[in-house]
């Protein structure tokens, strides 16, 4: 080794002290314990949101095991704390330091949340993941959501969902005109463009109101959390496939002040511990609507149907209008979009070399 390369590595050795010295208020605190308060958009108890591998409860549990107890999180759904849509008040005041939902319920506040969880004809889970983690989707996201001194990030998946379910067939785009369909968010207001008369009610009221015809249609996840409902007891076609949620990521939102506190240790078990979540809610999400789903078919009587190509074409131009009126209205929004549909034209030539090919050709049916 030179002599000058010597000298070089003994003065990083000191500035390496230096700057050791100068962190180390912040890895003093590393001793520190946290408890903290997460709230849920979704009541106690359901199962993929609350319960189960990749929920809420368990991403708690999971970065209380891996801190060896020093964040102790507690966890309330829906009601218990606050009502379910006050999350991001809540973490915002720093009333609770963590919320567990999904950024598309924020679209009041800043409309590019809406890119986070699903956009309708968007990416699916692998796509998103690719965006999210790897493609600038989740700097993105921070920096929306900077100006309300707050972080996010992706602890869940839903998959693909459904179309939802009918009680008449779907032939044409005439068909949809005053179909009284409960649909919340974006895909709602897309839907109303073609004549659909949008309802909006919450999980536990879809079943009694579709049974009683006071709504023809309804969409909810897909099989698994749709059958709990009953809602095969209510309508016989089961439309396929969820152009609207084409993989509905749940959202950990975190007080940016809170977050800031915890140890480069600590924040990085909550944030691998949310990473294992979308990941494990997904795979949950894959053998439970499998068993659900060839339930429904077998033994319950449900008719598969898939929407005519018009009614998936005038959805479709439906959403471009839906989502060029947003990007013209808001600079934020038309970043985001910008980057997401970068990238979607990017994965989706990709996709269509890899998952196509194997969907069409590799697939068993
Ligand atoms: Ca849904």
């Amino acid at each position: 080794m030179s002599t000058q390369r010597r000298k070089f590595l003994a003065q990083g050795l000191v500035a390496g002290a230096v700057a050791g010295a100068a962190v180390m208020p912040r890895e003093a605190s590393a001793q520190s314990t946290f408890s903290w308060k997460m709230t849920s958009a979704y009541p106690k108890g359901s199962p993929f949101y609350m319960d189960g591998p990749g929920s809420a409860v368990d991403l708690a549990r999971r970065i209380e095991a891996m801190s060896n107890g020093r964040i102790r999180i507690q966890v309330f759904g829906a009601g218990e704390l606050i009502p379910a849509f006050e999350g991001f008040d809540a973490v915002r005041a720093g009333t609770v330091e963590m919320n567990h939902a999904n950024s598309y319920f924020w679209t009041g506040r800043t409309f590019a949340a809406q890119y986070f969880t699903a956009v309708p004809f968007g990416l699916n889970f692998q796509g998103m993941n690719g965006w999210l983690y790897d493609g600038g989707g989740q700097q993105l996201w921070n920096e929306v959501y900077a100006p309300f001194g707050m972080v996010a990030f992706p602890c869940g998946n839903t998959g693909v969902q459904m179309t939802g379910w009918f009680k008449r067939e779907i032939k044409s785009v005439a068909d949809l005109k005053g179909l009284k369909m409960r649909i919340p968010g974006l895909a709602g207001q897309v839907y109303a463009t073609l004549g659909v008369d949008v309802r909006l009610l919450p999980g536990g009221e879809i079943f009694p109101a579709l049974e009683r015809g006071v709504i023809d249609a309804a969409e909810f996840v897909g099989p698994f959390l749709d059958r709990r409902l009953g809602l095969q007891k209510a309508a016989k076609f089961y439309y396929t496939t969820g152009w609207h949620e084409t993989a509905t990521v749940s959202e950990l939102l975190i007080n940016k002040a809170a977050w800031d506190k915890l140890p480069r240790d600590l924040q990085a078990v909550v944030e691998n511990a949310a990473a294992a979540c979308n990941v494990i809610s997904e795979a949950w999400c894959q053998r439970n609507n499998a068993e659900a789903m060839e339930d429904l078919v077998k033994n319950q009587g449900v008719q598969v149907r898939t929407l005519p190509d018009d009614v998936v074409k005038a959805l479709r131009a439906a959403t471009n209008k839906v989502l060029a009126d947003a990007v013209a209205k808001d600079p934020v929004t038309a970043k985001v979009h910008k980057s997401y549909m970068a990238f979607k034209q990017k994965y989706d030539a990709w996709a269509g070399y890899s998952e196509g090919v194997y969907h069409s050709r590799i697939r068993g049916s």
